[in-house]
């Protein structure tokens, strides 16, 4: 199914995002997470694509196990930074081969520990929405990255949602936001991406945050604001593993309650490979995204 068409039918949307095993761990640990989250219902799964293109196959493997073993649809993630024109539409063509009809087209970054210097064919997220719609028409639905807090290199918040609104006019169907933990900010930015125009609908990152080393890689890749109700939680907890995880669990859970109050589109949950947290939230928020669903449904009908 294009998840275009997923949108249009449903309201709200629930995402998972699980990543790749890193490199020399078996695979079939993701396999065991994947059984573990098929049974919590999500709308839809999507496989992050290693920083600079480092796991390509097998980005699109475990993409076509969601779609195809375990039945769920998925989308894959998807970056220009490492390739060629040539490569990315081999790419799209083997996802398709396989099923999978759903990507999310980003620039990308360099892996943490290596330099990959600007791509000249995809300098920038656009460039590589507007290649694949070209090629690839309404075959594929694609979906783009979006920043709440501004992305980090870009000086101007105001230039970034016009960049992001530029990336959107060249045939995105629904936009994944950046993890954030003030919903405020991200209410602020809906009501001004809207203002530009743009009417795709927009999927809410939430990251429950488990342990302190997370909080520590948060703040240097993301550049994200801990609003003070969570700085504080954050400190008390910090030298209780248990705590902080239950804690963290918590907030997830009331950041996407008031989201889906406040009539959010999509949740997109970043998993972190954990199937009990996910498996936590999921319970806690059953009621209210059920009751949700059953309105719209009822409004749609
Ligand atoms: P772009 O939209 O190209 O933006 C990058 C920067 O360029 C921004 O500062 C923007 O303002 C600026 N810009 C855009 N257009 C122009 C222009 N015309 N002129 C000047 N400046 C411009 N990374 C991975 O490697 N793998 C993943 O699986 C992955 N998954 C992600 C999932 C989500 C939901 C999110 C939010 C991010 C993810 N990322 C992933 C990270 C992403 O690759 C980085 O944030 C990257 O730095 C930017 O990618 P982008 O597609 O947003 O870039």
């Amino acid at each position: 199914m294009h998840l275009r068409d997923l949108f249009r039918a449903k309201k709200p949307v629930v995402s998972f995002e699980i990543f790749p095993p890193k490199a020399g761990t078996p695979v079939e640990g993701i396999y065991a997470t994947l059984g573990a989250i098929r049974d919590l219902n999500p709308d839809f799964v999507s496989v992050t694509y290693g920083a600079g293109g480092s796991t390509k196959d097998l980005t699109r493997d475990i993409a076509s196990t969601v779609k195809n073993r375990f039945g769920l649809e998925v989308m894959a993630h998807f970056t220009g930074l490492a390739h060629t024109p040539a490569e990315v539409d081999e790419m799209a063509e083997d996802l398709m081969d396989e099923g999978v009809c759903n990507v999310l087209a980003m620039r990308g970054d360099p892996p943490l520990d290596g330099v990959l210097p600007p791509n000249p064919a995809f300098p920038h997220a656009a460039d590589l929405i507007r290649h694949l719609r070209r090629g690839f028409g309404d075959d594929l639905s694609i979906a783009a990255a979006a920043y709440p807090e501004g992305h980090l290199e870009c000086p101007d918040p105001e230039q970034d949602l016009l960049h992001l609104k530029a990336k959107v006019d060249e045939g995105v169907d629904f936009l994944v936001t950046q993890l954030f933990f003030d919903n405020e900010l991200f209410y602020r930015f809906v009501e001004k991406v809207r203002a530009l125009g743009v009417t795709v609908p927009i999927c809410a990152g939430v990251f429950p945050v488990l342990n302190p080393k997370q909080v520590q890689r948060i703040l240097s890749l993301c550049g994200v604001a801990f609003p003070p109700r969570f700085a504080r939680i954050l400190a008390r907890y910090a030298d209780d593993p248990a705590a902080l995880a239950e804690a963290g669990i918590a907030y997830a859970t009331d950041q996407i309650i008031d989201l889906l109050s406040w009539g959010v589109e999509g949740i997109h949950l970043y998993t972190m490979n954990r199937p009990e947290t996910t498996r936590r939230i999921m319970d806690n928020i059953g009621l209210v995204r059920r009751s949700l669903v059953d309105r719209n449904e009822g409004e749609a009908s």
